[in-house]
This record gives structure tokens, C-alpha cells and sequence, in this order.
């Protein structure tokens, strides 16, 4: 069988390493020059993206399948220093390591304490609630969501907004309404069962990977490449034909590229499910899109470590009354990850942001910003707006579709074009972005294709020993 995937990301990769490990005859197209998709772009050395490695049993189950030795994996402790606007600090460590609790516990007031120990049992609850239905499963049917509403539903609190769950005080509130942004979602508009992803940080720990990212993308496709799987990069997809069945279904049928046509016996999306129905010919209309980002990718003087800093603005609720309006953040989060020589500030912006002259005005914003509260010497710098973000997703929103409302937050599934032969998998769909859901949706959402079984890559248990809440 011949396959054409479309999107080099982590999706793609581990999706051509499926289906050419079951047989199949594997070529991978992307219009980016290199594999990676969100990581690579911008300074060719630089993940320009992920940069928080969770999930480590995901990469640990993929490493397993490719026959590679485990991945080297080093606990990020603390998972991320928070840096309040009055200068208090906060540094939890994640509970696969026995003390951390205490450790974390042991910075905060009496009150916070307590919020911060319940708050982490909640959010361990709706993730073990969840996890097996929704992330290490296939795309739920109706049976399963309904086996899932009757044990969990309740617990779930449909209805309930994140912001009133997690109430617990003006310094630890945001930290907990950020989790909701892994996904995309403005936190403000999140629904409560989205709290679930604190415990995948805070219970299943932050990781650093040897190398970033961006050098897995790297591994995975030579690795590919090795196997014989073709790759043309530089390639744009413009339209998919498809034609009608005798049964009345439809296929795809070839691909219009910027370099000419492709044919294939089955095809496979890893990009942005919006962009897959516009080469469709499909009207795009899509729900209120998540979130995207604008980073400065910074080459710094002198060997910084490894650390993940978060600095807060004063006023958390209002970065987000300014996004909602289309507008870049006037005193937004400060994310920064430095790795050696390497520091990647990202902050959250609207999607669809057009302003591409005002993107070195902002990038000097965000670097006085960053030198008030983070001092660095800067070599060199480079700057992604939205508007490069859009080159691998709709209006640059890095998770597609908005999760907010409980309807809202569930992924779309692989067959969502309703063609025979072709999947839609990666960050945009079942069952989410981010690395580790992406390489889950990649891996297993090609299996129909070539009737393999769903692989649940590690499961939903992320280390051997968490500490007790
Ligand atoms: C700034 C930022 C920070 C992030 N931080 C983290 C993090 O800390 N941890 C984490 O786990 N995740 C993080 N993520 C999310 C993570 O990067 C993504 O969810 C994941 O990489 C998505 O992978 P994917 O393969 O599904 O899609 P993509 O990486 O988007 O790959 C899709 C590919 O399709 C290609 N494509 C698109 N259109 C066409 C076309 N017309 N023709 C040919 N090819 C096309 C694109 O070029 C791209 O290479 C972050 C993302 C960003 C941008």
C-alpha cells in the first residue's frame, strides 16, 4: 500500500514510522524545509516551540517500539519557578520524587497549603478519571462517553468554569489557570474539567530531554529515512481531489502540490485539520480558535542551565480581556526556558494577528520587559509572531480549535473529513496538542488504515512512585 502523509511534525514522523514498520510504502511531504513542524522554525538550532517534555512514559513506550535505547530524561525540579509582579517566588517540585510535597508545601501560607493540596487531589481525580477515555484509548463513540458520564460525569463538574474551581487566593490562582493554555484555551473561558492537565506537570513531573525537542524531530526522521521512508520537504499541498465510490462514499483520489501531483492508495493529514478541509474545497468555518504565541528565540552569552521561569504581570485577568480583542498582551506572561546558550521567551497572543509591522516593535517590548525581570546577556535574537505560527496552523492558533465549554474541549476524531482513505491526526484532533498527544494521535490514528491495533504508547501512568496528596 502507498501512503503520502502530509505534515513533517511529531505527528507526522511517528505516523510514517507506523504504517512503514507495518509494510506500508511511506512518502512524507511538508512545505517547511526540515522535520519538526512547531519546532522548527525560526534559528536552525533552536526548537522554536515545545519546550516542556511530559508524558515522559510516551516517549519512553516510542523510544521501546523503534527498538532505541530509553530516552535520557532528566527531572526538571523545580517543574518552573513563578516569579510573582511583588517579587515572591514560587518553585513546586512534582511528586515523583519522595519530599516534594513537602518541599512545595513548605513556600506557601498556611491557607495555600491547604488549597494547593486539594486542588492537586482534584486535579488527580479528573485526570484518572479521564486519561483512559479520552487520551489512551480511541477517539471515544457514544457508548464510551456515556460509560464515562455515568462513573465521572459528576466529578467532572459540567458547567463549572476553571476560574470558579480553582479559586485559591490573588497568588496562586493564575498558577493554576495556566495549565488551561497547554491546550489553548483562554483560562477565563476554560471549563473546570480542564484542571486536569495540572496534574500531568505536578503529578507526572516536567522533563528535560537531552538534545530539545527539536533533535527528537531530528532522530525520528532519520530514523524514518533509514526504514525508506521518502520525504519532500519544501512542498506545499494546495488541493486534494477526491472522487466517488459505487457505494456513494468518496476517496481521495491525488494531491495538487507546489512541485506537482501526488497519488497514493491511502492518505494520512498531520497538519491542521482546518487547513486539510481547505485543500478539500471545504467551506472553513471553524469554532472560536485556541491561542497563539509570540516568542523570541534568543542565542545568549554564557551557559544559563536548564530552568522553566514564569513571570506574572499584575493583572492575569486583563492579558486576557486584551487577546480576547485581537490584541497583543500590553503587560503580558514572561515564559521563559533556558538551555544552555539557548533562552525561549514566549508570551500568549491572539491568533489571527495581522500586525506583522508592529512584530519588531513588540519583540523590543518583550525584551526590555524581560531584562527588568530576568536580566540576560543577548547575543542575538529572532523573533516568531503569529503570523510565522500560521505557516503550520490556522490563524497561528497552536492547538486549533479553543477548548472552552465541556463540548468544546472534546477533539475532533481521525475520520472527521468522512473520505475511506484518508485520516486526519496531530495536535488539532483526537486526542490533543502538545508532544506527547500528538505522537499518541499520529501513531494510533493511522492504524484503520492498515488494520493495526490501537497501542496505548506507555498508558496513562506517567512513573512508577508518585507521592501521595
Ligand atoms: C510556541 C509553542 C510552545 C509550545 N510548547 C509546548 C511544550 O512546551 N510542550 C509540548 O508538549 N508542546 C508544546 N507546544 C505544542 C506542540 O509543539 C504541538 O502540539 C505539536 O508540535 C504539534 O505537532 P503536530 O505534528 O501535530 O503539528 P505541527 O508541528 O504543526 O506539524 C504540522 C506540519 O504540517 C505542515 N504543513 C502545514 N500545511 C502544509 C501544506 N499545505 N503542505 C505541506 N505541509 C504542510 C507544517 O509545515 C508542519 O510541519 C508548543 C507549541 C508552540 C508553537
Amino acid at each position: 500500500m502507498k501512503v503520502v502523509v502530509i505534515g513533517a511534525g511529531f505527528a507526522g514522523l511517528a505516523a510514517a514510522l507506523r504504517l512503514r514498520q507495518a509494510g506500508a510504502e511511506v512518502t512524507v511531504v511538508d512545505s517547511l524545509e526540515r522535520a519538526g513542524g512547531k519546532a522548527a522554525l525560526g534559528f536552525p538550532e533552536f526548537s522554536s516551540g515545545p519546550t516542556v517534555v511530559t508524558m515522559p512514559q510516551v516517549f519512553r513506550a516510542l523510544h521501546a517500539r523503534l527498538g532505541w535505547p530509553a530516552p535520557d530524561l532528566a527531572a526538571a525540579v523545580p517543574t518552573t519557578t513563578y516569579h510573582a509582579a511583588g517579587g515572591r517566588t514560587f518553585a513546586p517540585q512534582a511528586l515523583h520524587t519522595p519530599g516534594a510535597l513537602e518541599r512545595t508545601l513548605a513556600q506557601l501560607t498556611w491557607q495555600e497549603a491547604q488549597d494547593y493540596r486539594r486542588l492537586l487531589r482534584t486535579s488527580r481525580r479528573l485526570y484518572e478519571g479521564a486519561a483512559s477515555t479520552f487520551l489512551f484509548s480511541k477517539p471515544p463513540g457514544l457508548p464510551a462517553l456515556a460509560r464515562y458520564g455515568l462513573r465521572h460525569g459528576w466529578a467532572a463538574a459540567p458547567g463549572l468554569p476553571l476560574s470558579r474551581l480553582v479559586q485559591s487566593g490573588p497568588f496562586l490562582t493564575p498558577f493554576w489557570l495556566r495549565f488551561a493554555t497547554y491546550l489553548g484555551a483562554n483560562p477565563y473561558r476554560a471549563p473546570a474539567v480542564l484542571h486536569n492537565i495540572a496534574w500531568v506537570e505536578l503529578g507526572g513531573g516536567v522533563w528535560h530531554l537531552r538534545g530539545g525537542l527539536l533533535a527528537l524531530a531530528g532522530r525520528l526522521h532519520a530514523e524514518a529515512v533509514k526504514r525508506g521512508v521518502t520525504f519532500e520537504f519544501g512542498t506545499q499541498v494546495e488541493h486534494l481531489h477526491t472522487g466517488r465510490l459505487p457505494g456513494g462514499k468518496s476517496r481521495v483520489v491525488g494531491a495538487q502540490t507546489s512541485r506537482g501531483t501526488l497519488s497514493a492508495d491511502a492518505w494520512v493529514s498531520a497538519a491542521d485539520h482546518h487547513l486539510t478541509a481547505r485543500w478539500l474545497g471545504r467551506s472553513v468555518n471553524p469554532r472560536p480558535l485556541g491561542v497563539s504565541g509570540f516568542a523570541l528565540q534568543l542565542r545568549l552569552h554564557g551557559d544559563q542551565g536548564q530552568a522553566h521561569h514564569i513571570y506574572w504581570p499584575g493583572d492575569y485577568a486583563h492579558e486576557w480581556q486584551d487577546i480576547e480583542q485581537g490584541l497583543l498582551p500590553s503587560n503580558p506572561t514572561l515564559y521563559l526556558h533556558l538551555d544552555g546558550q539557548q533562552g525561549f521567551l514566549l508570551v500568549n497572543a491572539p491568533p489571527h494577528w495581522a500586525g506583522s509591522a508592529d512584530a519588531p516593535e513588540y519583540a523590543r517590548f518583550l525584551l526590555r520587559r524581560l531584562q527588568a525581570r530576568h536580566p540576560l546577556s543577548i547575543a542575538d535574537y529572532t523573533a516568531l509572531s503569529p503570523r510565522q505560527y500560521a505557516r503550520t496552523a490556522l490563524g497561528g492558533a497552536l492547538y486549533g480549535n479553543a477548548p472552552h465549554g465541556l463540548s468544546g474541549s472534546l477533539r475532533p476524531a481521525w475520520n472527521l473529513h468522512g473520505l475511506t482513505n484518508l485520516v486526519q491526526v496531530g495536535g488539532t484532533v483526537y486526542p490533543g496538542g502538545g508532544v506527547p498527544l500528538s505522537m499518541l494521535s499520529g501513531w494510533n490514528g493511522v492504524a484503520s488504515l492498515l488494520h493495526l491495533p490501537f497501542d496505548p504508547l506507555g498508558g496513562p501512568a506517567f512513573t512508577p512512585f508518585t507521592e501521595p496528596v
